[in-house]
């Protein structure tokens, strides 16, 4: 991710909702995509203080009610009172049982950070009150009478809220053999999962065939049985970016997908930082992945000197890269029938 800079020079991040330095109030203004020191406004208004921006806003009501979201919402949307991220939350935990509000903003930390590459990527995002595009729906939940299972279908992603909570995390990381376990990580999967219904299933079906198998064939039901009595397939590694992606195309694709944006977000973070912003800009899946490898060796280094798990466990095999351009294409052309 990239930092950002307050009108008094002081450095912001990304989740920044005032600057430690000059005590500003802080925001990511939703027209110029940065956050951004506010002038708060005698009507309760916000103005974007980032030089050529200048938008009015409002902050967005999770902000004001329960400090998730540092997001403005425009002031020409006049009816919204959520940001739009927040607007694609369904149900969000029950906020009287202590904790889950904790997690709720760490869950919404990482959707936004998420969701936030996804947009500079050009990803298309359907909105609940659009019908031209599949909306994205968000529905975080906890275990009652029925437990609830992380997932998508239909737009709708679901997450169990258990997965905000580390101990829960690393204990299930550990049980499956995952090299890392993270909300970002499970935002990214399940958009993968989005983004086939979106992309792939009307517009690149042969195409994705070709590289992740016949999606119908075994079903997913079958793949399912077979991957929790067997493990992953034998030798997965030289044709997959996990074990998990193994199960079947459909999670073979999410788990690529994940990769992809996590190429992308880490590749993008480092060009922020030495300032050269030109090897993602080029559009040029090439040079974009050997930025990755070449970033990921060296913080894998940084990670194990500090005994931390690897920043990038993925092996990247012909079969896999060829996988990560597919995302590219996707990326790129968006919402078409040319392949
Ligand atoms: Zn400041
Ligand atoms: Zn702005
Ligand atoms: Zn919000
Ligand atoms: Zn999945």
């Amino acid at each position: 991710m990239h930092t950002f800079r307050c009108v008094c020079h002081s450095k912001l991040f990304f989740g920044s909702t005032n600057c430690v330095a000059c005590q500003r109030t802080v925001a990511m203004c939703p027209a110029c995509r940065q956050v951004s020191a506010m002038e708060v406004q005698d009507e309760g208004t916000w103005k974007c203080l980032r030089n050529g921006c200048g938008q009015v806003q409002k902050p967005c009501q999770n902000r004001v009610d329960h400090a998730v979201c540092n997001r403005g919402v425009l002031v020409e949307e006049e009816n919204q009172t959520l940001c739009t991220t927040c607007r694609l939350n369904q149900v969000i935990p029950d906020l009287n049982v202590a904790g889950n509000l904790e997690k709720w903003r760490r869950l919404e930390a990482a959707k936004r950070r998420v969701l936030y590459v996804v947009e500079a990527i050009g990803l298309p995002i359907g909105m609940p009150d659009q019908d031209e595009l599949l909306p994205l729906k968000f529905e975080f939940k906890a275990d009652g009478a029925q437990p609830v299972s992380t997932g998508h279908a239909n737009g709708l992603i679901v997450l169990n809220i258990k997965e905000a909570d580390s101990v829960h995390r690393e204990q299930t990381r550990v049980e499956f053999g995952e090299p890392q376990r993270t909300l970002v990580g499970h935002f990214r999967h399940e958009l993968g999962h989005y983004y086939w219904d979106l992309l792939v299933k009307p517009y690149q079906l042969e195409a994705f065939r070709e590289l992740f198998g016949n999606e119908e064939n075994p079903t997913y039901a079958d793949a399912q049985k077979a991957y929790y009595a067997n493990g992953p397939k034998a030798n997965w590694q030289q044709q997959y970016v996990s074990g998990y992606a193994s199960m079947h195309p459909w999670e073979d694709f999410a788990e690529s997908f994940a990769t992809y944006l996590d190429m992308v977000a880490i590749v993008t973070t480092a060009d922020h930082f030495e300032e050269e912003k030109q090897r993602f800009e080029a559009h040029d899946f090439d040079e974009l992945f050997e930025a990755y490898r070449e970033i990921g060796i060296m913080a894998n280094e940084f990670n194990r000197e500090i005994g931390l798990l690897d920043l990038v466990p993925e092996v990247f095999t012909e079969p896999v890269i060829e996988k990560l351009r597919f995302m590219h294409t996707l990326a790129e052309e968006g919402p078409t029938s040319e392949a």
